[in-house]
């Protein structure tokens, strides 16, 4: 059996599948129960496959089942591919290098996300993200622009000093909190 995810551009995931899962390891949702040997076992499993795509280069988590993700200090050569995935504690990319695009849409992170000090040649996508937590873009040097649209963030946002080239855009986004934009340099129009 191999993974039947199907990914945005139609093509199916086709990785080995995890056990009984019709999925596979990174597809494949975590156990509500934490703390079983199961979980345990599944997140091992998780860590693993995660660590050979890094050092693959691979860097498509699209749809991917994950609880934490840290790329911190990382420097990546393509973008960056987490649309639609569930992230079940945090995600962290501060002082990253990435070349190309973060695409974030469709995401579900339940816990905050860092990526201050990061360096992202692309755009950053989130549209109609949720995120429980905070997300702090502190620093961040963005060549493209930001898209918040639609996007549910129940903490806080944080631009200051961030450094946009393009457009900033928070149509229709709902922020629980602040958002901060202290000192941040935009490119181009901010749309909210
Ligand atoms: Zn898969």
């Amino acid at each position: 059996m191999n993974c039947r995810y199907t990914f945005c551009s139609g093509k199916t995931c086709g990785e080995p599948a995890w056990n009984d899962s019709e999925y596979c390891i990174l597809h494949t949702e975590l156990p509500h129960e934490i703390e079983t040997p199961e979980f345990r076992r599944m997140l091992a499993e998780k860590d693993k496959r995660i660590k050979e795509k890094i050092d693959n280069n691979d860097f498509n988590f699209e749809g991917a089942q994950l609880t934490v993700i840290d790329l911190s200090r990382k420097r990546i050569g393509t973008g960056l591919n987490f649309r639609r995935a569930v992230i079940s504690e945090k995600a962290r990319f501060s002082n990253a290098e990435i070349t190309g695009n973060v695409l974030f849409e469709d995401a579900v992170v339940r816990g905050s996300m860092w990526f201050e000090r990061a360096t992202i040649s692309g755009s950053v996508l989130f549209e109609r993200v949720t995120i429980d937590g905070s997300v702090w873009f502190e620093e961040v040097t963005i060549g493209g622009s930001i898209d918040f649209e639609k996007a549910s963030i129940h903490g806080q946002a944080d631009f200051s000093d961030a450094s946009i080239g393009g457009n900033l855009e928070f149509v229709d986004a709902q922020i629980g909190r602040d958002a901060t934009f202290y000192k941040a340099s935009i490119g181009q129009d901010v749309m909210f």
